[in-house]
């Protein structure tokens, strides 16, 4: 049962740090994410997502007049039509593994790109039916029938289910880490509050939390031109991170997540993802892990 009201929290703060080591005494593990994203674009302009990438004044909801908004389905449209090859490349050309967290409406929307982030050996992560549709809406039973319907959908797709969750917009409610848990799931991936993997005990079973990247760190390229950054500062922002994790983790290996969204993948924004990579394989005693790995390497190993 989760603890109700004030308490419900208590369930990730109180959980107990775990001695962390990485496999043959790697320091630091960097985690890269890949965001396939899609959008409903249903013809409410409450829904719609507007202004978020940049450019023109915002729109006025209560003035819109057309049924659809083009210019911002368009521009959601780029991750899954072209950013999403683009990363896969980058990937490729490093030899490395990311975990894409991808809504499973792109299985409609993009199935070959669904298909090929799963193909080339990248882990598929539960995130959402759709980037606009999100848990804090939905009652507790159709929260458990979002994500339910979620992991059939990619288990019916590509074979296989997914074992992570990350819930759209990380709003995820005091209701998702047990319903993850009942539903099979061994780890969730919305909290914050850790630069490391840790596990708590929930409704009988122990899930892994794997923490994201929170958007305020810098690090967070879907937010950069609304935040007046360039795709070319997430770079300093990498690389600040790693540094002082590297640094820190003399004394206990970390965990650095770097987080590509497929949509924000333009032209300039690859070739900084492709300097993030470079940047980390150049030093020694780096573990590139997939969250899934993680999760099976501390449930192995750290608990
Ligand atoms: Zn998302």
């Amino acid at each position: 049962m989760m603890p109700q009201h004030d308490d419900f929290y208590d369930v990730y703060s109180k959980a107990k740090k775990i001695k962390i080591k990485w496999p043959h005494g790697a320091r630091l593990a960097v985690a890269l994410a890949g965001n396939l994203e899609a959008w409903t674009e249903i013809p409410n302009p409450k829904h719609r997502r507007t202004h978020h990438v940049g450019g023109s004044n915002p729109i006025k909801e209560d003035d819109v007049v057309s049924l659809y908004d083009c210019r911002t389905a368009s521009e959601n449209d780029y991750g899954g039509r072209t950013g999403v090859w683009r990363i896969l490349r980058i990937l490729d050309k490093y030899g490395v593994k990311a975990s894409f967290n991808t809504n499973a409406l792109c299985i409609h929307r993009y199935p070959e790109a669904v298909k090929a982030v799963h193909q080339r050996g990248h882990e598929i992560v539960g995130h959402s039916y759709a980037e606009d549709l999100q848990l804090i809406h939905l009652t507790e039973e159709q929260e458990r029938e979002e994500i339910r319907t979620c992991a059939k959908m990619f288990q019916d797709f590509v074979g296989v289910r997914p074992t992570g969750w990350l819930t759209s917009g990380m709003r995820h409610t005091e209701r998702t880490l047990g319903i993850l848990a009942d539903e099979g799931f061994s780890w969730h991936g919305d909290a914050v509050n850790d630069d490391n993997p840790y596990p708590v005990k929930i409704n009988g079973k122990t899930m892994i939390i794997v923490p994201y990247k929170n958007a305020i760190s810098g690090l967070n390229d879907t937010g950069m031109y609304r935040r007046g950054i360039i795709a070319r500062d997430i770079f300093q922002s990498f690389k600040d991170e790693f540094d002082i994790l590297y640094e820190e983790s003399a004394q206990e290996p970390k965990m650095l997540t770097l987080a590509m969204h497929c949509q924000m993948a333009f032209p300039a924004t690859g070739k900084v993802y492709d300097e993030c990579i470079k940047y980390a394989k150049s030093f020694p005693d780096i573990w590139f892990a997939k969250r899934c790995e993680i999760v099976e390497w501390v449930k192995k190993n750290c608990l």
